[in-house]
């Protein structure tokens, strides 16, 4: 099929919260973004917005836990994960984050880039860059019919 990529600029926060409300609003169980780039490119901004975009009560989200995989119900179960601490694929494996993948959730995964063995064949991968300021670059790639679907919903 077609190769699905999208490539635009985000000014400020909350553009950037706004595109992950619309990508929340998206998601269905089974999905799979990864999200690639540096700390502070807005990663974990991005997620925040996909879950209330998910209808996720927002006290779920500011939930402190060092856990790698965090839970959050909204419309369908979202899976919060953030790789940056782990060592390699036996390392994530162990987290039991492998039993999720394809599961009746959606996957929202950060340094994907870290262990790239955890994503599935069928995924979404969203590299944010700084770009001077509050300015963020969002590159979006498609793995499969599904990811394409998705990603042509969200960023027509
Ligand atoms: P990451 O998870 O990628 O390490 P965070 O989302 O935790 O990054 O942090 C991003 C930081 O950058 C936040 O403090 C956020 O307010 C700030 N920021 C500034 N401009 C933007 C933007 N355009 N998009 C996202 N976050 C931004
Ligand atoms: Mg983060």
């Amino acid at each position: 099929g077609e190769h699905v990529t999208r490539a635009l600029t985000l000014a400020s926060p909350e553009e950037t919260h706004q595109l992950g409300v619309r990508l929340g609003g998206l998601l269905e169980p089974g999905d799979f973004v990864g999200l690639i780039g540096d700390l502070g490119a807005g990663k974990t901004h991005l997620v925040r917005g996909v879950a209330e975009g998910a209808r996720v009560p927002r006290s779920e989200v500011a939930s402190p836990t060092f856990a790698i995989v965090y839970p959050y119900s909204g419309r369908i179960p979202l899976y919060h994960a953030d790789l940056y601490r782990l060592t390699g694929y036996d390392d994530l494996y162990a987290t039991g984050f492998m039993d999720l993948v394809g599961g009746e959730g959606a996957l929202l995964v950060e340094w994907l880039d870290r262990v790239p063995e955890a994503a599935p064949r069928e995924h979404l991968r969203v590299t944010l860059a700084h770009a001077g300021g509050d300015a963020r670059t969002l590159q979006a790639e498609a793995f499969g019919t599904r990811a394409a679907a998705l990603l042509t919903a969200w960023l027509p």
